[in-house]
């Protein structure tokens, strides 16, 4: 388990995104509360690589 840092695009300020704590909408898309002014962040997860719009196999 790791935890990223983004900055909130509402308040500016910094958030430690804990995974456990983060809601996956779909598989590209990650969902957060800000701690500080409580709006619902929404990251899309960027897949890089020559891969990445192949098909997945399994997990
Ligand atoms: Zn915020």
């Amino acid at each position: 388990m790791h935890t990223q840092v983004r900055t909130c695009p509402f308040c500016g300020l910094l958030m430690w995104v804990k995974e456990d704590q983060v809601v996956y909408p779909d598989e590209n898309t990650v969902r957060y509360k800000c701690p500080h002014c409580q709006q619902t962040v929404q990251f899309k997860l960027v897949t890089q690589g020559s891969n990445a719009a192949g098909p997945k196999m399994g997990h």
